[in-house]
């Protein structure tokens, strides 16, 4: 939970995937794809991603709740 952007950009659109509203500095966290493996519920996501998949093996996405 970090709020506070010492530079806010002008299109602070909020993510497709995760709602979390982003800066530059976190633009490939939100669009970069991740070749994550076997899952492919996950695969080629970008590292925001929360798999809600029960079995899902991937270490990047997997859902942590
Ligand atoms: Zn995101
Ligand atoms: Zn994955
Ligand atoms: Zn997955």
């Amino acid at each position: 939970m970090t709020q506070t952007p010492a530079t806010r950009p002008r299109q602070n659109l909020p993510c497709m995937l995760c709602g979390e509203r982003f800066g530059p500095e976190d633009m490939a966290r939100h669009t970069e794809p991740v070749e994550c493996g076997p899952c492919i519920t996950c695969v080629g996501k970008p590292e925001c991603f929360e798999c809600r998949l029960m079995y899902c093996v991937c270490d990047v996405h997997r859902y942590r709740g």
